[in-house]
């Protein structure tokens, strides 16, 4: 069978997917990618086709453009991609005519060109789905700041959904509804435990657990020799990672700390501004995480849940200080299972100071045994949830419904 599987340009987005591409293959399926340009290598690597989006909207459907603190505007970014890319979405089914489609949770321009083409969709979904066990209590001062967010962009979205509904015959869902990702079906890449109340979700969510197992290695591990123990890593993710200011917190807290520091500021940070290095820290924009990892004792991370779910099933305690609400949630729940810390969890996320990072470091190892045993029941559930195979299996299964 033919399947046609989109999605965003983005490490934490594609990362959890390859192996299941691969193994969809391995099977026999035909499966062509549709990504941008410079996610070409990486899709061919395991065997699909692939199809890039037209150049055109390349830059609009990166999540650095789209995303956004506020949740209303990145569902209006979300909405107003989707208006510009379905036109040639809808040309590609017409000429591919795939029996089946699996699409990122935020790739809202397949899931409503499947449903006006009538075509089965499944979702891969590398977050927690946001259901109501996953947010926080109520509190009005909550409700205020959705409304401030809500209200600005519902005239725009309003105006797009109109337009799309009378030129591209699609129906987009409301606002909000954009960013929850709930479809028909679902493919999780963590497991019930890890989600919040995932014992209340029926079997049209496959939680299939972290991939990790079925990926390449990203790389060699630069630094040979680490000439300091403990090792502390440190990884704002790819996405929202342009961020000096924590950079330089962490220099503060911990130039004069016997550990060993890795560093990944990402691709678009410029180094020059870092200003001095400490001594005790290496400083790179891209590690071979997976292999980091393995040497890392303790890991300082903005919350992305492949960072995390690669964490824990190495075994490394966290550090977890969100940069976005949905990393809060992540974040909350490694400390509800006793593999970490939280800071800078409560809005607005992220802020932290060097006395408290140096703070929560300290806690942590000086009870390291306790928190890397913690890691352990959930990495257990990972592996129990059955991985790539497992994920293949759901969709291919999904793709021969009748
Ligand atoms: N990653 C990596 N090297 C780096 C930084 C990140 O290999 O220096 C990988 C990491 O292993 C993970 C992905 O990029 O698989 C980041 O995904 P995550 O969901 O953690 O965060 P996002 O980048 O989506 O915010």
């Amino acid at each position: 069978m033919k399947a046609i599987f989109f999605n965003v340009p983005a490490e934490g987005h594609i990362n959890p997917t390859l192996p299941v591409i691969r193994e969809m293959i391995a099977r026999g399926e035909h499966v062509i990618c549709v990504n941008t340009e410079d996610q070409r290598a990486a899709h061919e690597a395991v065997g699909a086709q692939f199809i890039a989006y037209p150049a055109v909207s390349d830059q609009e459907l990166r999540l650095e453009r789209i995303g956004s603190e506020n949740i209303a505007r990145m569902a209006l970014n979300l909405t107003q991609a989707s208006e510009r890319v379905l036109p040639w979405i809808f040309d590609l089914l017409d000429r591919e005519q795939p029996d089946y489609i699996i699409h990122d949770s935020l790739v809202v321009w397949a899931k409503q060109a499947a449903e006006q083409r009538g075509i089965r969709a499944a979702t891969s979904m590398t977050m927690f789905v946001m259901s109501r066990d996953a947010w926080p209590p109520v509190t009005p001062g909550l409700v205020l700041k959705l409304i401030a967010q809500i209200l600005p962009a519902l005239p725009g979205y309003w105006c797009t959904a109109r337009r799309m509904r009378r030129t591209l015959g699609v129906r987009p869902t409301g606002l909000l509804n954009t960013l929850s990702g709930i479809g028909n079906y679902h493919v999780l890449y963590t497991s019930r435990a890890f989600q919040p109340g995932g014992d209340k979700f029926g079997e049209e969510y496959v939680f299939v657990g972290p991939t990790i197992d079925g990926r390449q290695t990203t790389g060699e591990l630069p630094f040979e020799l680490l000439p300091r123990q403990p090792v502390i890593y440190i990884s704002l993710g790819t996405i929202r990672n342009e961020n000096l200011s924590f950079y330089h917190t962490c220099f503060a807290a911990f130039r004069d700390h016997p550990a060993q520091f890795i560093l990944s500021i990402g691709k678009r940070t410029d180094r020059a501004q870092l200003g001095t290095i400490p001594a005790n820290f290496i400083v790179r924009d891209f590690v071979p995480q997976l292999e980091v990892l393995q040497r890392t004792d303790l890991f300082i991370t903005h919350g992305g849940m492949n960072s995390v779910h690669e964490s824990l099933w190495q075994g490394v305690p966290m550090i977890v200080i969100p940069q976005q609400a949905e990393q809060a949630v992540v974040a909350r729940q490694v400390v509800k299972h006793g593999a970490g810390i939280a800071l800078g969890d409560k809005p607005p996320v992220g802020q932290v100071s060097a006395a408290e990072l140096g703070a929560a470091v300290e806690r942590l190892l000086g009870d390291l045994d306790a928190y890397r045993a913690a890691t352990q029941p959930l990495r257990a559930s990972f592996v129990e949830a059955g991985g790539y195979r497992r994920a293949a299996e759901a969709f291919m299964r999904y793709g021969r419904r009748s």
